[in-house]
Parts: C-alpha cells; sequence; structure tokens
C-alpha cells in the first residue's frame, strides 16, 4: 500500500484498502475557521440538535485567521460565533484574538494595519499555526474546512479540506465516508542549489500535471531528496497539493519530523503519542515522476492557474505593481529569511508587503539579527510595509480594508501564496504571478519578473 493507503487503512480498522474503495474512517482532528466555522457549526445544530456536544471536545481546533483584522462588523461577527460555541462547548483548543472571553475585537485606527491588533492566545493562520502548536501527527487523519489543510501532509499525515456539511457531520460523530483516493508518486532526487525554493519545487510538480492533474488522487513525495527539504519546504510542497486538484499531498516520515513533532506537542502539551506510516515495497502508482531538484530553476505561475509554469528567466518582459509574501505557503520564518538574503542592504522599486503567518514567526524576525539588525528591520529598511497582524490577509482578498488587497482593476502582483485565480487577491482584473519569496524579492527590486539569481550569485 502506498503512505495514504496506510494511513485510510488504519483508520477504518481494515488490514488493507485499494483505490476507489469507499471506507468509513475516524477522524483525530478537526479543524475550522472563522470564514468555514459559523456554517459547520450551523450544520452540526441543524442535524445533531441544539444542544448537542461534539464528539471529541479535544480534537476541535478553531482557529479565527481569516478576515480578522477588518472594521467590517460581519467579518467581526463570525469571530463572535466561534467564541461563544467554543465557551459553549468547553474547547481547550480555540485560539481566540483577543484574551477577554467575554470582549470583542474591535479595529483599532491608532494602530491601524502594521502594528498588532491581538491577544495572546492567537495562533495566526490555521494551516501554519496547527503544527506550531501541536495538533499535527504523523499516520493521524486531519479534517479542516479548507482546501490548504492538505499542507499537513508534511507530517506523514492524511490531511485534506473538506466541506462545511462533512465538517458538521465528523464535529457530531468523528467519522467520515472517504473513496480511497489514487496514488501519484513525485519521487524527489538531487539538493536545491541557491535561488531555488519549496516553491518552485511544487510550481515545477504542478505545470508538469497542470491545475487539475491530481484532480482526487493523492500526491506523495518521497526519495532520497526529501532529507534535504526542511519541514517548511515540506509544508509549502504539501499545501498546493489542491492546486492541482490533489485530494492530500503526503511525506515519507523521517528524523527531521519526529523532531518537529515530538518538540510541538511537548511544548504545547497536546496529544504526543504517534504512529507513522511507512510504505510497503509492493506499491501501485497511477503515475510516477523523478523531480531532481539539482535541475530546477526559479519558477513562476502565471495568471490565470497556478498550472501556468514559466522559468522566472524568460518573464523579464512582464512589469509589475506590487509584491506580496504571506500566507500559509509562503509566510513561514524560512521564507522571510530568503526574501531578506536577496533584498539585505537594496530596495524595493514597487510596493511591496510582508504578512507572516503566524505571531510566532512575527517574533521569529522581530527576534533573530543579521549583525546588528534583526530580520523584520532589514526589510523594513527595504522598503517592504511589514505587517504584525499575522492571518490570511490579502491571500484571499477579503474585505476592502484588508491589508495588501489588490482594489484596482490592472495590478499584476507576484506573490509568495499559493492561488492565482481570477479576483483571488481582490479586484476579478488584478493578476496574481506565484512565486517563490526569493523570485517575489528580486522582481521587487527590479519592479520586473525576475530571476533571483541575479542577486543570490552576487
Ligand atoms: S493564507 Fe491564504 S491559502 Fe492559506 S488559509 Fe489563508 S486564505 Fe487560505
Amino acid at each position: 500500500m502506498t503512505l495514504t493507503e496506510k494511513i485510510l487503512a488504519r483508520a477504518a480498522g481494515k488490514s488493507s484498502v485499494q483505490a476507489g474503495d469507499n471506507i468509513w474512517v475516524d477522524a483525530d482532528v478537526l479543524m475550522t475557521h472563522d470564514v468555514c466555522g459559523p456554517g459547520t457549526i450551523g450544520v452540526f445544530k441543524r442535524e445533531f440538535g441544539k444542544t448537542a456536544k461534539v464528539w471529541d471536545r479535544k480534537k476541535v481546533v478553531i482557529i479565527p485567521d481569516h478576515y480578522i483584522f477588518t472594521a467590517d462588523s460581519l467579518s467581526n461577527r463570525n469571530v463572535d460565533i466561534l467564541r461563544a460555541f467554543a465557551q459553549e462547548q468547553d474547547l481547550p483548543y480555540f485560539y481566540d484574538v483577543i484574551d477577554d472571553p467575554a470582549g470583542q475585537w474591535k479595529f483599532d485606527a491608532t494602530k491601524g494595519l502594521l502594528q498588532k491588533q491581538y491577544g495572546s492566545n492567537y495562533a495566526g493562520v490555521c494551516h501554519t499555526a496547527l503544527p506550531q502548536k501541536g495538533h499535527t501527527r504523523p499516520g493521524e487523519i486531519l479534517f479542516g474546512t479548507d482546501s490548504h489543510t492538505c499542507m499537513a501532509g508534511a507530517f506523514n499525515q492524511f490531511a485534506t479540506g473538506i466541506g462545511n456539511t462533512d465538517a458538521g457531520f465528523v464535529m457530531g460523530t468523528g467519522k467520515l465516508l472517504i473513496k480511497v483516493p489514487e496514488t501519484m508518486r513525485f519521487r524527489i532526487e538531487g539538493k536545491l542549489q541557491p535561488g531555488v525554493m519549496a516553491k518552485d519545487v511544487i510550481l515545477h510538480c504542478i505545470g508538469e500535471i497542470g491545475f487539475d492533474g491530481a484532480t482526487y488522487r493523492a500526491m506523495q513525495f518521497d526519495g532520497p531528496g526529501v532529507a534535504s527539504l526542511s519541514m517548511d519546504d515540506r509544508m509549502t510542497i504539501a499545501n498546493m497539493a489542491i492546486e492541482a486538484g490533489g485530494k492530500n499531498g503526503i511525506f515519507e516520515f523521517d528524523a527531521r519530523t519526529q523532531e518537529f513533532v515530538e518538540g510541538r506537542t511537548r511544548l504545547n502539551g497536546t496529544k504526543s503519542s504517534f504512529e507513522p506510516v511507512f510504505a510497503d515495497k509492493e506499491q501501485k502508482f497511477v503515475y510516477e515522476t523523478v523531480i531532481d531538484l539539482d535541475k530546477l530553476e526559479p519558477t513562476v505561475a502565471c495568471h490565470p492557474d497556478p498550472g501556468q509554469r514559466k522559468k522566472a528567466k524568460e518573464m523579464g518582459h512582464i512589469k509589475l505593481d506590487r509584491a506580496y509574501v504571506g500566507s500559509c505557503t509562503g509566510g513561514k520564518t524560512s521564507d522571510f529569511v530568503e526574501f531578506a538574503r536577496v533584498l539585505h542592504g537594496r530596495k524595493v522599486t514597487i510596493d511591496t508587503f510582508g504578512v507572516p503567518a503566524t505571531p510566532e514567526i512575527v517574533g521569529d524576525l522581530q527576534n533573530t539579527r543579521w549583525g546588528n539588525q534583526t530580520i523584520w528591520q532589514i526589510l523594513v529598511d527595504a522598503g517592504v510595509r511589514m505587517t504584525e497582524n499575522a492571518g490570511c490577509a490579502a491571500c484571499l482578498g477579503g474585505p476592502v480594508d484588508t491589508f495588501g488587497r489588490m482594489n484596482q482593476p490592472g495590478l499584476k502582483c507576484i506573490s509568495a501564496t499559493n492561488r492565482n485565480f481570477p479576483g483571488r487577491m481582490g479586484h476579478k482584473e488584478s493578476q496574481v504571478f506565484l512565486a517563490s519569496p526569493a523570485t517575489v524579492a528580486a522582481s521587487a527590486i527590479a519592479g520586473k519578473i525576475t530571476d533571483p539569481r541575479e542577486y543570490v550569485s552576487n
């Protein structure tokens, strides 16, 4: 069996499964956020009753992150609904924006969009926060009401996005009916070269198969090259399995996975036991390819979908209006480190926005020094508008006052985010070009799409 089949078989209490089987599986974690949480709660209450209790209060994780730092009252109301539900159900893992359980978050205009407007329990973007807070464990099943839930596949987990109806059902029963997906294998060899990042790996893979090339399939990343990829790298790659239509993305378990998961579960006091899965010798794949990291070049996915792959060095004719580094995919500490490495001592020439995915990442950037400067200060000195308000921000547009949102038609943005369908970051007539943080940095300096190796090699 493949990695995905092994996890699904175990969760179904079966000795084996194969692609196409329909099986009931037990969920280990159900995650929801402020966009889908209220709808999920509505389905749960309608189907199980107004006084029903969730199936396991320690397995429901609620992370408001999408439309947070906005004066839009309907968005604020969504977080209020989550807060009330968490209190009613006595949920231990609700990462509220504010510290006062009886309070309500209000936009503070004196702090504006750049200064921190959250309390001590706020966790930031759900997919990045889940592993940081110790909720991702090898061999487990994670369902989340968000398509990029597949990011947790980096941790040798079956993680997939589900709709509010399914999530309401899981909330009441802890179970879900799943069709076992076929598995596509991406065997990774070699080592990433300077100026090339994990984002280039996944943009390359999606370019190979198209933005629907993995529809309802598992994307399995294995092979000797995986060992050289950090957990952040693996998260970037697994995150974008859905951009090829994938049901899930999944990595093999190794010492790095173990170290990360054990460290995070210990730090947060979450469940620390887990049982990874290892692939059998005999595995059935519906597709196989080899990705040689040594040969990869900085890659861009052009408007209007993540499968429109081109090499950055061939895109110099595309002039840009803005640049953006952030999101679950591209707003991790390592993403900002590579962003800063290219920008160090240089200036951006277009509007450039930086949105760390979580408060912990804000802390990393503000506390890590290169010489006598922090990484945060290096980015600010380069002209990047860095916000402490970690969250989804303009990755999916959001209310009109969202930091970094593209509010005018015709704007072209190079972005370290993961999705570029029309209107994704705001105006439906704006365009988004997906790239690594290093390519975003080089392009922000030049004002046009630029291969970062021009700067890295210097
Ligand atoms: S950062 Fe973007 S892709 Fe990630 S969860 Fe938020 S909106 Fe979705």
